[in-house]
């Protein structure tokens, strides 16, 4: 009999109640005891949710992220944060965001600390804080956030599984400033993991579900080996360990992943399929295999029969040691699909958010347990919607299909090489030396959202709104001819979201009411789906910009969001390969850059914000993404004339790695992020000289710090060493919208007046 089960469950709810409980809660509108009980009512709603199953999670529910309360579980707080202050929420929220509420905050007369740092958990759009580790430090058990979640879950009746992160993957993810081999510390951390479990045990639990995704990755032997050692450490606990695996292959860590000594082993049966015989053939017969067979990263219904075909034989074979799961936490899609009322009937019914991927679960294991005539109904309604899907005209649309199978290289390529294109827009441009610009947005100001919001809603008709944004447009040029910036941008007052925004415009795409995905603490977003074959049915940007065009002399600069950075933050096809829709996407895209330089638009920026983030997992893998990448870019961004000049944008300075295929993107000008680590970003030009025009975002646009002129004079002379002076740009780090007037206005004052100090020297 095939036992089911979950690795976690979305923690924001439905509604994102979460979220609204704990903005609340930091300004102080409501107390932390309701914090906690709208935390605890949360958990128990997503239990009862998932009382279908033979085990729930327990431990994945989280006030802001889970791996920072692994931390502290495993009480490694740094030094800033002792002696607590406030409760233990209170403190875990300081070395999440830096504060806690501000009553707490004064109530302890504190200003606040440095937050743990951010980043993304493996190539998911969710943030983690950071460990951070020294020579020193020590852990110390803290258990009581689970012991209470398994009081809760057992009143429900439920059968507990509590999920951990286990200690190899928060070594590796964590981080140290002292230069010393983090494995070092394992010795004092094992102990208090095989503490945890005994503790456990005593609890009456019978397994654990310990997380090791870092199995997915590239390990060197010296990893592979303490992987032994740590669960030969943890052997004896008196809990039975399910050691989880998820969001790639083992490859060529199998053999290791197979032979722990654990109870069990999860594997991410929706990427490894094809890797489950030989994995079965290696895993000792007295071991549970865990099979994750509903993509838990995505939003599609699963082919039940497809997988029913190959599981009812493993099922036979290994009975009671078959375990059936989605492939990861569900923590990375929409909870329910049942909220939302406006998707279009055809595409809602191959759609599967959190809750519809648990009764997917739950149709398998009967179809497993009593036979597929069981589930006969279920199993039919599923099969007739997978193949509308395959059949579907709003999918399929043969002229895309030609479009893409007809690129070729000429596509992808400018007319003239850098060294003429330059030269030609030197003299239609007329720049000054060291051009200065922004990134695209302006302050989202209250009027701004609320114009949209009244719009959505069709509160505005089209003209108000039209009017209220050319409103918006109008002064944000007016500020920046005031600022005497060079390069202008109509500063992206009609988009809610870079993203997005070309989604609701891009006919393939699918928009959700309710589709929210924890990106990190309270903060959501609700990626478009891309659903069917994408093209282009009207303007996007041309008429807005045109319009911000019509109130300067100086050069406007077009903006809009690259094709890889589309895919990157949308639920993609499971239909076909990422690349392909990425193609599709740089077509479409090609005509709206097209469309804007037949407007008299002569410069363009085409944002990839999201370029990094698709780097796959493992290394070896990563000059096939960059090749399909860097050629959907060109695609878009190269059909025009050698006069016009491209732009791109990036975020995050981690570039040094890939410098090479950033510069194959053959942009004239980019703009990357950099000021925050002090231009680290520079190092790579020792070695690696970029030969195009490159902008350095000079100061941090998500601090409402503002840089004096002299910060900013000295940043540029620091990149002055590397980047000869013809070819530098003057801009702030990112985008300003989440900034405010009054801090945009006198930042970028003094980044122009450094930008004019650094002309009379050179003069
Ligand atoms: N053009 C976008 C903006 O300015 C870029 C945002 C980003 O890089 N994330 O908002
Ligand atoms: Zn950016």
């Amino acid at each position: 009999m095939t036992i089911t089960h979950n690795l976690g469950f979305p923690r924001i709810g439905v509604k994102r109640e979460l979220k609204f409980a704990l903005e609340s809660y930091w300004k102080d509108e409501i107390s932390i005891d309701t914090l906690s009980s709208i935390g605890s009512s949360l958990r128990k709603r997503n239990w009862k949710k998932q009382s279908s199953l033979d085990f729930v999670p327990v431990g994945d529910f989280s006030f802001y992220d889970h791996m920072l309360d692994m931390t502290f579980t495993l009480g490694n707080l740094p030094d800033r944060l002792c002696p607590w202050q406030g409760n233990r929420l209170d403190n875990y929220f300081r070395f999440a965001r830096g504060r806690s509420s501000q009553s707490v905050q004064n109530a302890f007369n504190c200003v606040g600390v440095v937050p743990g740092e951010m980043t993304k958990w493996f190539d998911t759009n969710y943030h983690y804080i950071v460990p951070e580790f020294n020579l020193n430090t020590v852990f110390e058990l803290e258990i009581s956030r689970l012991i209470e979640e398994l009081l809760e879950v057992k009143e429900l009746g439920l059968n507990p599984k509590p999920v951990i992160i286990g200690p190899m993957t928060y070594l590796a993810l964590g981080k140290s400033k002292d230069s010393f081999d983090k494995r070092i510390l394992l010795s004092k951390l094992l102990p208090i993991y095989l503490e945890l479990l005994e503790r456990l045990a005593v609890e009456g639990v019978e397994w654990v579900q310990i997380d090791e995704p870092i199995l997915v990755t590239e390990l060197d032997a010296e990893w592979k080996n303490d992987f032994y050692i740590a669960y030969d450490f943890l052997k004896n606990s008196g809990v039975k360990v399910l050691l989880a695996t998820y969001f790639g292959r083992l490859l060529e860590n199998q053999y290791l992943a197979a032979k722990l000594p654990v109870a069990g082993l999860h594997v991410d049966a929706v990427c490894g399929f094809t890797d489950i015989q030989s994995l079965i053939e290696l895993l000792p017969s007295y071991k549970v295999l865990s099979l994750g067979v509903i993509n838990g990263r995505n939003i599609w219904k699963t082919d039940l029969n497809f997988i029913l075909d190959w599981l009812e034989p493993l099922a036979q074979r290994l009975g009671e040691r078959l375990w059936i799961a989605p492939s990861c936490s569900l923590l990375h899609v929409p909870v329910d699909l049942n909220s939302e009322a406006n998707i279009d009937i055809e595409v809602r019914s191959c759609l599967a958010f959190a809750l519809q991927k648990i009764e997917e679960i739950r149709l398998l294991s009967l179809a497993l347990k009593k036979g597929r005539l069981f589930v006969k109904k279920e199993l039919d309604d599923n099969k007739s919607i997978l193949d509308a899907r395959r059949l579907s005209k709003s999918v399929n649309n043969a002229v895309i299909g030609r479009a893409i199978a007809g690129i070729d290289d000429t596509l992808g390529r400018r007319q003239s090489s850098y060294k003429v294109r330059s030269i030609k827009q030197a003299s239609f441009l007329k720049l000054p030396m060291y051009p200065t610009t922004t990134i695209g947005s302006f302050p989202q100001t209250p009027e701004i959202r609320y114009a949209r919001s009244q719009y959505k809603s069709q509160i505005l008709d089209d003209v108000s709104y039209k009017e209220a944004i050319r409103k918006e447009i109008k002064y944000t040029i007016s500020e920046q001819e005031k600022l005497g910036l060079d390069v202008l941008v109509h500063g992206e007052a009609e988009r809610n979201d870079m993203v997005e925004y070309f989604g609701e415009m891009l006919e393939g795409y699918v928009l959700t009411q309710f589709g929210w995905v924890q990106s990190y603490g309270s903060r959501c977003v609700k990626p478009p789906i891309l659903f069917g074959d994408i093209f282009r049915s009207k303007v996007m940007t041309v008429d807005w910009i045109t319009y911000a065009q019509s109130l300067t002399e100086k050069p406007m600069k077009g903006m809009l969001t690259g094709p890889v950075t589309m895919l990157n933050w949308s639920f993609v096809r499971d239909d076909q390969p990422r690349s392909v829709s990425c193609k599709q996407l740089a077509l479409a895209l090609r005509e709206e850059v097209l469309a804007l330089e037949k407007a008299g638009i002569r410069i363009i920026q085409i944002d990839e914000a999201a370029l990094r983030e698709g780097l796959p997992l493992r290394q070896s893998e990563w000059k096939e993404y960059l090749d399909w990448a860097v050629e959907s870019f060109r695609i878009t961004a190269n059909g025009v004339k050698d006069e016009t000049q491209i732009h791109t944008h990036m975020c995050y300075s981690e570039f040094n790695d890939i410098i090479s295929a950033i510069s194959d993107l053959d942009a004239d000008v980019i703009t990357i992020e950099t000021s925050r680590s002090n231009m680290e970003l520079l190092d790579v030009f020792e070695s690696y000289s970029y030969p195009n025009e490159i902008g350095l975002g000079v100061y941090d646009i998500h601090s409402p710090n503002i840089p004096s002129k002299d910060d900013i004079v000295l940043l540029i002379k620091k990149a002055l060493q590397r980047i000869p002076q013809e070819r530098l740009w003057i801009n702030p780090d990112c985008g300003l919208k989440t900034r405010q007037w009054k801090e945009v206005i006198p930042a970028l004052t003094n980044m122009v007046s450094a930008a004019k100090e650094l002309r009379m020297d050179t003069r």
